[in-house]
């Protein structure tokens, strides 16, 4: 179980040294992990001028899976694109191929008060969003700024491959089967010609997952249902584009983004697992920072990476178990329970576990 792990930028290190404990712990248990650590995002652009470096490119090819922190930081900020840290980002997705993007919203019960959003509303919430994560709008050509007729514009070009669309479909659906068979894909195709091809698409691989119910659903209205009845989602597939927005979206509706952890997976279920919080760079190096995302993501790696359910399980209830006795980073904490820093939360989760 060869592991790449890349601490990143700002709370980047604090939390994964948190999750390389656990790691460890499962090591001395018996499970044959190995870790090999190297640069991306700012740190790397510090160190060697570019925000992924082929040593680091190459070490992530060679892992298993590869466990991220976060990139990114003001002082970074200033940089030409092709220089930030989010570029790293972007390429070692479109490198390593990980073209499906897993982000699960859950709510523990025992942080229902978290949530903006009415307890009745959201308690017991648990979706999983499928985002297509190396097509759409984001990569597609043409792009640019330009002079057309004395005026300057801006363009760029939505477009998917019915291949693109048909291998999301099929995580999606196969995911769907590992859960309450409920599938809803997002799109817009009333005013996107390559959104009618994903709906089209979705609608075909459908025929081979006949247990699966699949719905699908305008963005906008999806945008809509996921404040006011988010329960009614199971797992959700969407192109790239939609699929940040609405992941984002539905992270919120956890109130606690510090929880959150996400998978991107490429066709052999290889995948890259980090939280789906950014750097932090307002409490980096502070002790502050909350590492559950970073150790739930640990558990997401087991589970589709090394096929280890019963460690993804094992980490996951140990999680709930430290949020149980009432221990809190900061960014979860409410009057009632202990607020502890990030060290404190991973000693919690490694005495649970
Ligand atoms: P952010 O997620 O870093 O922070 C948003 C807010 O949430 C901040 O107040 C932060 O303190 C808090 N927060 C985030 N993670 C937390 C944690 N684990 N524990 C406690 N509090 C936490 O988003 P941002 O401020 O918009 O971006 C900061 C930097 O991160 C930027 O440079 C951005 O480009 C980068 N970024 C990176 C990724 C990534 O690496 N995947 C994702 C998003 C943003």
């Amino acid at each position: 179980m060869k592991i790449c792990v890349l601490r990143g930028d700002g709370i980047g290190p604090e939390i994964t040294a948190e999750a390389l404990r656990v790691l460890e712990a499962l090591r001395s248990d018996g499970l044959p992990i190995e870790t090999e650590q190297a640069l991306i995002g700012g740190s790397a652009v510090d160190a060697s001028g570019v925000p992924l470096p082929e040593t680091t490119l190459t070490l992530a090819r060679e892992a298993d899976a590869v466990l991220l922190g976060a990139v990114g930081g003001p002082q970074w900020d200033g940089l030409p694109r092709d220089q930030r840290p989010e570029r790293g980002l972007l390429g070692i997705r479109k490198s390593l191929e990980l073209f499906a993007n897993l982000r699960p919203a859950i709510l523990y019960p025992e942080l229902a008060n978290a949530s903006t959003l009415k307890p009745e509303i959201v308690a017991g919430l648990d979706i999983m969003i499928v985002r297509e994560l190396t097509g759409d709008i984001y990569f597609g050509q043409p792009r640019g700024i330009e002079q057309r007729d004395g005026q300057t514009v801006g363009y760029n070009t939505m477009i998917y491959s019915e291949a693109e669309i048909r291998r999301i479909a099929k995580v999606s659906f196969e995911i769907a089967m590992k859960r309450n068979r409920r599938l809803c894909s997002v799109d817009k195709m009333n005013v996107l010609e390559c959104t009618q091809l994903w709906r089209d698409v979705v609608s075909d691989v459908a025929k081979a997952y006949p247990d699966v119910e699949l719905s699908h659903m305008l963005v906008d209205n999806a945008a809509m249902q996921l404040v006011r009845n988010p329960k009614q989602f199971d797992v959700m597939v969407t192109g790239n584009m939609f699929g940040d927005i609405l992941s984002d979206e539905a992270s919120m509706l956890t109130g606690s983004i510090g929880m959150l952890p996400s998978a991107s997976l490429d066709a052999a279920d290889k995948g890259m697992y980090e939280p789906s919080h950014g750097s932090a760079p307002d409490i980096a190096g502070k002790g502050l920072a909350n590492p559950l995302a970073t150790i739930l993501s640990v558990a997401m790696m087991l589970r589709y990476t090394f096929a280890q359910e019963e460690a993804a399980l094992r980490i996951e209830g140990a999680v709930k178990q430290v949020l149980a006795d009432g221990l809190r980073t900061a960014d979860i904490y409410e009057e009632g329970t202990t607020k502890v820093g990030t060290a404190a939360i991973g000693d919690a989760v490694l005495a649970a576990l």
